[in-house]
């Protein structure tokens, strides 16, 4: 099916359920209403020249009109080129010329940005960008106002053409390990995804979905977006962009069922809902954040730690909480665990494939590992993208002709199907010739009673090649932490080879805006902070 024929049928079956809530403008749209603007701003767009296969770029943080405008830009064919709302100067002209993109729809303004203004300075250095609307503006009044009896014929004759196999969708990366790349997908990728994802969280019309992830991402987009209108359930914003108390308030408000979150999210969620240190936090208790509507949710995005998993599901009631793997580059779920695996399985893997898609293991030689080694995972299926958009070289490196997608993750699979991911080929440490998954070591480092948040690298070492360095943040209140009591505290319990050279404490990690942290930035830092 077609991402607009999807939207058309939920709107048909659950007219008058709660599709959007947009808790920042305290708007809301019913199934039909949502369909009803989506056509609206579908005819405005062809009104103002854009055509199927056009790149029409998204540029702002969640707000309600980034739903409509995914809807209205697929309704029509016109391939949605998601902007990341931290890109500054430098980066909005790359993918403004990178997509060749026509047309941008824009927010007025993100946190110190002035998006007018910056979409301005663009134009003379992107020649394909011709039109830009910002919402909010006369313009978008426009698009949003009454369509005509034509307008709708002529919409409806654009969606009856189009196929799901067309280009729909340009989304970059994170940008985690080095230059965000452009994955092009179809209806067909994306619009199954969400189906699917949905499918194994359970999800019915009776659901109530809270997205803090942002939209430009597919977490947000796929998992949250075209999940929730696949199966009717309701798309709660919390906010425009991520923030917990925003997130609970709307969770309590909204009596909402599932939350979505990477790792860092629920981490901050849960301090709010510390009740040791009530009287620092400059909001109320944890009592003002009523979460007994929650039952399941999504944590995706980098590894979770086995204690946030823990404490999602006694403290923030999500029994069935799920847990995903995937990649901007397949849709992006590939594996997800089933609402009734034991919580060890949802601790401890990333779950099994999902329905229609095939994974391998592979080693360096592309044979298939025996179960239970170490290898590069693979992934097969309706979900696999066509490729980077213009970069067939890059495609070639990560695609084959045999329709397997490399990506770049390390993982095991148990004799089960259960999958478990180690770490980023390019993340492993090898010190002194041996492989070292910083992933274990942060999960040991998890366990440490100050420390509330650890990442591991490789640096440089002229012994051993790498050594390994932790960057950990501390727990509120911690005072005279000493950076060596890690080291105490590890010995005899991991192997030697295994304890941090190096403790660095710091505040904060350098983060993508989907809120993963930026090892690769970590490395760089790392040569300044060693001296
Ligand atoms: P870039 O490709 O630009 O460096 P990125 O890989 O972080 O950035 P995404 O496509 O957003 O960009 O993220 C996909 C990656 O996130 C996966 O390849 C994997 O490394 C990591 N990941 C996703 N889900 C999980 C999970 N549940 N557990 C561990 N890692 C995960
Ligand atoms: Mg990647």
């Amino acid at each position: 099916t077609t991402i607009g024929r999807s939207l058309a049928q939920t709107a048909a079956r659950v007219p008058d359920n709660d599709a959007l809530i947009d808790c920042a403008s305290g708007r809301q749209w019913t199934y039909r209403e949502l369909r009803a603007e989506v056509l609206a701003v579908a005819a405005g767009l062809l009104r103002r020249g854009l055509r199927p296969g056009d790149r029409v770029g998204l540029w702002s943080p969640n707000r309600w009109e980034w739903v409509v405008t995914q809807y209205a830009a697929a309704e029509i064919g016109a391939i949605l080129v998601n902007l990341n709302p931290s890109y500054r100067q430098r980066e909005l002209e790359f993918a403004l010329d990178h997509g060749r993109v026509s047309m941008v729809l824009a927010s007025p303004e993100f946190r110190d940005s002035d998006y007018p203004s910056m979409l301005a300075a663009a134009r003379p250095n992107c020649s394909t960008l011709r039109d830009v609307v910002v919402f909010g503006d006369e313009e978008w009044a426009e698009l949003t106002g009454d369509p005509t009896d034509d307008d709708l014929a002529a919409v409806a004759q654009v969606a009856a053409g189009l196929s799901p196999d067309d280009p729909i969708n340009i989304q970059y990366t994170s940008g985690t390990t080095g230059f965000p790349k452009g994955a092009t997908l179809s209806h067909r990728n994306i619009c199954n995804n969400g189906y699917f994802v949905g499918v194994l969280c359970s999800y019915t019309d009776a659901d109530r979905i809270c997205i803090p992830v942002p939209f430009y991402h597919c977490f947000g987009m796929v998992m949250g977006n075209l999940a929730a209108t696949c199966h009717g359930a309701t798309i709660v914003i919390p906010a425009p962009a991520f923030d917990p108390v925003a997130t609970l308030r709307a969770v309590a408000e909204h009596r909402c069922t599932s939350l979505y979150g990477v790792p860092t999210m629920f981490i901050a969620e849960l301090a709010l809902l510390s009740d040791t240190e009530p009287a620092e936090l400059d909001h109320a208790s944890s009592d003002e954040f009523d979460l007994s509507s929650l039952r399941t949710g999504i944590m995706a995005g980098s590894p979770c730690p086995a204690e946030v998993m823990r404490q999602v599901v006694d403290r923030m009631h999500m029994t069935e909480v799920s847990i995903c793997y995937g990649m901007t580059e397949t849709s992006p779920v590939s594996t997800q665990t089933r609402v009734d695996d034991t919580l060890e399985r949802r601790v401890g893997t990333v779950g099994r494939v999902g329905p229609h898609l095939e994974i391998k293991v592979v080693d360096g030689d592309d044979a298939t590992v025996e179960r239970g080694v170490t290898g590069e995972l693979c992934t097969r299926g309706y979900s696999v993208m066509t490729g980077y958009w213009d970069e067939p070289e890059k495609t070639a490196e990560v695609l084959g002709d045999d329709g397997w997608m490399h990506t770049g993750d390390l993982a095991t699979m148990d004799a089960d199907g259960y999958v478990q991911i180690t770490g980023r080929i390019k993340d492993m440490v090898i010190r002194g010739g041996e492989n070292i998954y910083p992933r274990e070591i942060e999960e040991f480092l998890y366990t440490h009673p100050d420390i509330l948040d650890a990442q591991v690298i490789g640096v440089p070492d002229e012994k051993y090649g790498e050594e390994l360095m932790a960057w950990v943040r501390l727990r509120e209140g911690v005072v005279d932490f000493d950076p060596e009591s890690v080291r105490a505290f590890a010995a005899g319990v991991i192997a030697k080879h295994k304890i941090p050279r190096y403790v660095h404490v710091t505040d904060e990690f350098p983060m993508t805006v989907t809120g993963k942290v930026r090892k690769v930035q970590m490395r760089a830092d790392a040569t300044e902070i060693l001296g």
